[in-house]
C-alpha cells in the first residue's frame, strides 16, 4: 500500500504478495540506546510482521517480507540510528518461513559468547533535564529520571545482554505508568531499562556523619542537602559511578575543611556548576567545550578562568597557582536538582580516601567517607562498576586531550585496529592502570583504575577486570605486560600467567605508548618512516635505566629507540618524582655555583648528605622528560616538593601561559648521536633567572625550546611525520607550541580516543605485540620459501 516496495498496487488488499522471511543482525554499540524501540517503529509504519531481539551479538530481527520491502527496509536501517548507538557491522540473510501475526520486541537470548560493544553510562538528556523542573511534570523533582537516550549503563549491569534483568535495577518494580510508558511506542521511555517515577521510586537516602538515617520524605531532602551546604558542610553524594564529595565553592572555610581533612593541600578539585550560563561568568569555554559539557559524557572539562569572576568562587582555594579549572555540568537528574537547589558552583571531587580508589559502595561510604563529608546522600541502586568521572581538555585548536578516560567512555574503543585470533589480555601501566581485553572482533578498555600500588586499586582493578571476563565470556589465551621487574600490575599478569599456563609476553613501556598512537592513527604497518616522541615520567628502559624522553622509529615495521635525553643520576628512588629539588639537583651537580644554589632548597643536614650523594657515581640513571620539566620548575622556584602528582608540570605550564612576551625564541638543545644536550639550556635557564628575566619568561621559553627541539631531531632523522604519546603532552601549552611550529613542516599524530598517559599503555602493549606478529608472520613465511 502507498506504494510501498513489495505491496502489489493492482490488488487493494493489505496481505502483501510474495512474502518471504528474512534475519537482519546488527553490531555495535546498539543496546542500552534504544534500538529496539527505533526498529520497532520502523517495522510497524511498514507493517512488517516479525520481531526484535538483544542477543549476545548485539541485535537480532526476523521478519516476513517482500524482497523488495525487506530490502529498503534493511537500507534504512544501514543508514539511520538512534543517537547514542554505534553500528559497526550489519547483514541481511533470507531464512526458512517464519510465521508472525505482528511485530514484537522479544526477551532477550543469551546464548553465544558476546560479541557487542557495552552501553557506557550515559548522562541525562535535555528532556529529562527539563522535565524534573516542570512543576506539572509526573517527575518533577524526581532524582532518578532517566529514558531512552540516558541514564546509567555499564556501571549497573550485571550481565549481558543488556536488560534491566541483568542491572541492579532488576528486583525494582515498575508502577502501571510507568509499565503504559515502557508499553507505548510513542513514548520516550517505550522499552527504557532503567525505568521508575515518584510512583515506583528508587529509594533516596541522607545520613548524618555519625551514620544515621534521617527520617525525611524523598521530596523534602534536596531543601535539606541545599541548607546544609549553604551552610558550608560536606556532603558525600552517590553519583553513577561512586561518591562525589560535594561542598560550596564559594565558601572559603567549607573548602578548606575538605581540604584539612582528605589531606589534601594543593590538588585542584573540580566544580560542578548549576547550568553552562553560570560557568561561562567565570570561564573562557569554547564551543567545543561546552558541546563537551552538555553531551552525552558530561566529563570534567578543563577550562581557563577568565581574569575577572562573576560567581564568587573561592579560586586560590580551589585551584590554587593555576590558571585553568576542571568543570562539570549535573549529568544526574539528583546532581541537577542539588546544583539548582543550591545555585552556587559547588566543589565536586572523587570521594575516596587519599590515594586510594573511588567509593561505589554504600555501607563503605557509611563507613569510610563520613571522616570527610558531614552528610551522605544517597540510595538503594547498587554501583557494580565503580568509575571516576572523565575528564578531558581542548586545545586552542581544538584538538582534544583525554586526561582521564572513565565515566560515559568506558570500556568501548572503535574501532579495533587489531587482528587477533585468540583472546589477549594486556595488563596496562602501574601508575595510571588500565586494562585491554582484545579478541578477534571487539577491543574493551577498562576505566581508569588508578595506582597498581596501591592495595585497594588493586582490589578495584581485579574486581573490575573479573566483572568483564565474566559478562564477556572471555578467557585470555596469552597475557601482555609492562618490563618492569617491579610493578605490582606486571606481577599480577605473569602470575596470572602462570596460573592459567598461558604465554606472557613483555613489553617495554615507551614502545607500548608508541605503539599506542600509531595504532590510534592507523599507522602500525606504515610504509613510510614515521619518528615516535614519547615522553613521560618514568618507564622501565631495556638498558635498566629509567627511560621517559625517547625518541623513537618505525621503519619498515621495526620499532628502534634512535635517540633520548641525556642521562642524568636517578636520586633517592621514587623520591625523586615527589621531589623536584631533587630533579634540579640532579641536573646542577655538574656546576658548582649553580649547583650551591640548588642545596637551598634542602634543610642544612640533607645538605651535606646531598653533596655527598651527588658525587657518588649514580647506579641508576634517567633520560625522563618529566624529570627534567620538574628541575626547571624548581630551578624557577615554581615548587620544590610536590604535595600531588604532575603537580610541578602543572604548575610551570600555568607559570608560562602568565609570560607576556609570547615570542618564540629558544634554548639550544644539540643531539650528539643518539644523546640531547640538555645542559647549555639549563645553564642558560639558570643565568637568565640571575640576569632577572621574568620566570614565567623563562617558562615559556622552555616549551618553545621543546617544540623546536622535536623539529631538529625529526630534521636529523629525515621523517615527515611525527608521532606523540606519553603524559606531557597533556600540557596544552606545549601540544599548541607544537602543531603551531611544526604543523606546516611535518604531519603530526596524537592520541584521540585515548590518553596520551599510561592510561594508553595495555592497548599500546596490545599495539607493539601485533607489529612483532607480524614481523614473525612475515619472517615464518620467508623461512617457508626458503
Ligand atoms: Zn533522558
Ligand atoms: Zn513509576
Amino acid at each position: 500500500m502507498n506504494g510501498l516496495p513489495g505491496y502489489n498496487k493492482k490488488c487493494r488488499c493489505l496481505k502483501p504478495h510474495n512474502m518471504q522471511s528474512w534475519e537482519i543482525n546488527i553490531k555495535g554499540l546498539v543496546q542500552g540506546v534504544g534500538f529496539r524501540p527505533f526498529i520497532y517503529k520502523q517495522a510497524v509504519k511498514r507493517h512488517i510482521n516479525g520481531s526484535v531481539s538483544n542477543t549476545n551479538g548485539g541485535i537480532c530481527i526476523q521478519m516476513n517480507a517482500p524482497k523488495e520491502l525487506a530490502e529498503e527496509f534493511y537500507q534504512y536501517l544501514s543508514s539511520h540510528s538512534p543517537a547514542n548507538a554505534l553500528v559497526t557491522a550489519h547483514s541481511m540473510r533470507q531464512i526458512g518461513q517464519q510465521h508472525f501475526t505482528s511485530f514484537t520486541i522479544n526477551e532477550s537470548i543469551e546464548y553465544g559468547k558476546p560479541d557487542m560493544m557495552l552501553p557506557p553510562d550515559i548522562a541525562i538528556c535535555p528532556t529529562c533535564l527539563s522535565e524534573i523542573s516542570e512543576k506539572d511534570n509526573r517527575r518533577y523533582g524526581y532524582a532518578f529520571t532517566t529514558c531512552l537516550e540516558c541514564g546509567p549503563r555499564y556501571s549497573i549491569m550485571t550481565g549481558l545482554p543488556y536488560d534491566r534483568m541483568r542491572t541492579t535495577m532488576a528486583d525494582m518494580v515498575m508502577c502501571t505508568h510507568c509499565k503504559d510508558e515502557y508499553a507505548d511506542i510513542n513514548n520516550r521511555r517505550h522499552h527504557s531499562q532503567t525505568n521508575s517515577c515518584p510512583e515506583c521510586p528508587i529509594p533516596i537516602k541522607w545520613y548524618n556523619s555519625k551514620g544515621e538515617e534521617l527520617s525525611i520524605g524523598a521530596t523534602e531532602i534536596i531543601a535539606g542537602i541545599r541548607n546544609v551546604i549553604l551552610e558550608g558542610n560536606i556532603v558525600a553524594i552517590k553519583g553513577v559511578g561512586g561518591y562525589l564529595l560535594v561542598c560550596d565553592a564559594t565558601n572559603e572555610i567549607a573548602i578548606s575543611l575538605l581540604r584539612k581533612r582528605k589531606h589534601r593541600p594543593q590538588k585542584p578539585f573540580a566544580l560542578l556548576y548549576p547550568s553552562l550560563e553560570i560557568a561561562k561568568q567565570d570561564l573562557v569555554i569554547s564551543e567545543l567545550e561546552s558541546n563537551a559539557l552538555k553531551g552525552n559524557i558530561a566529563p570534567v572539562v578543563l577550562c581557563k578562568l577568565k581574569d575577572k569572576l562573576h560567581t564568587s568562587i573561592c579560586k586560590e582555594l580551589v585551584a590554587p597557582g593555576l590558571n585553568r579549572i576542571g568543570v562539570m555540568l549535573p549529568y544526574t537528574a539528583l546532581l541537577a536538582l542539588v546544583a539548582s537547589a543550591v545555585n552556587v558552583p559547588l566543589v565536586a571531587t572523587s570521594g575516596n580516601l587519599s590515594g586510594a580508589p573511588i567509593i561505589y559502595d554504600d555501607e563503605e561510604a557509611l563507613l569510610y567517607l563520613t571522616q570527610y563529608a558531614d552528610y551522605v546522600l544517597t540510595f538503594d541502586r547498587r554501583i557494580v562498576t565503580p568509575q571516576d568521572d572523565s575528564v578531558m581538555q581542548f586545545i586552542t585548536g581544538g584538538q582534544q586531550i583525554i586526561i582521564r578516560r572513565s565515566r560515559g567512555i568506558a570500556p568501548n574503543y572503535h574501532s579495533n585496529p587489531f587482528y587477533f585470533d585468540e583472546e589477549i589480555f594486556a595488563a596496562g601501566a602501574e601508575l595510571k592502570s588500565a586494562f585491554t581485553l582484545a579478541d578477534s572482533n571487539n577491543l574493551y578498555i577498562s576505566q581508569y583504575l588508578g595506582d597498581q600500588s596501591d592495595y585497594g586499586a588493586h582490589q578495584s582493578y581485579r574486581k573490575t577486570l573479573q566483572h568483564l571476563m565474566e559478562m564477556l565470556q572471555f578467557t585470555p589465551k596469552s597475557i601482555l605486560v609492562d618490563k618492569h621487574p617491579n610493578y605490582a600490575i606486571s606481577n599480577f599478569g605473569r602470575e596470572l600467567g602462570d596460573q592459567l599456563q598461558i604465554p606472557v609476553t613483555e613489553v617495554q613501556h615507551h614502545e607500548a605508548h608508541f605503539g599506542a598512537v600509531l595504532a590510534e592513527n592507523g599507522l602500525l604497518h606504515s610504509e613510510e618512516s614515521i619518528m615516535g616522541v614519547i615522553w613521560d615520567g618514568t618507564g622501565y628502559g631495556d638498558d635498566h635505566q629509567v627511560w621517559g624522553g625517547e625518541f623513537f622509529l618505525l621503519e619498515a615495521g621495526y620499532m628502534s629507540r634512535v635517540a633520548h635525553l641525556d642521562y642524568f643520576p636517578w636520586l633517592q628512588g621514587d623520591k625523586m618524582s615527589l621531589e623536584p629539588r631533587l630533579s634540579a639537583l640532579s641536573l646542577l651537580c655538574n656546576n658548582k655555583m649553580y649547583f650551591k644554589e640548588a642545596l637551598q632548597h634542602f634543610a642544612e643536614p640533607e645538605r651535606v648528605y646531598m653533596e655527598k650523594l651527588v658525587v657518588q657515581p649514580s647506579p641508576l640513571l634517567t633520560s625522563s622528560m618529566g624529570r627534567l620539566l620538574d628541575g626547571i620548575a624548581s630551578m624557577l622556584d615554581v615548587l620544590h616538593v610536590n604535595t600531588f602528582e604532575g603537580e610541578a608540570a602543572m604548575k610551570l605550564q600555568a607559570l608560562a601561559e602568565r609570560s607576556a612576551d609570547k615570542s618564540l625564541e629558544y634554548y639550544p638543545i644539540p643531539r650528539f648521536r643518539n644523546r640531547l644536550d640538555w645542559n647549555l639550556m639549563v645553564q642558560e635557564i639558570m643565568q637568565e633567572k640571575l640576569d632577572g628575566i621574568p620566570v614565567s619568561r623563562i617558562a615559556f621559553k622552555v616549551f618553545v625550546s621543546l617544540a623546536h627541539c622535536i623539529g631538529q631531531t625529526a630534521k636529523g632523522f629525515g621523517v615527515n611525520k611525527i608521532a606523540f604519546s606519553g603524559g606531557v603532552f597533556q600540557n596544552a601549552l606545549l601540544v599548541d607550541l607544537i602543531l603551531h611550529l611544526l604543523g606546516k613542516d611535518f604531519q603530526l599524530y596524537f592520541h584521540k580516543q585515548l590518553s596520551c598517559n599510561d592510561e594508553c599503555i595495555g592497548f599500546g602493549q596490545l599495539a607493539r605485540y601485533s607489529i612483532e606478529n607480524s614481523i614473525q608472520i612475515e619472517k615464518e613465511s620467508l623461512h617457508l620459501q626458503n
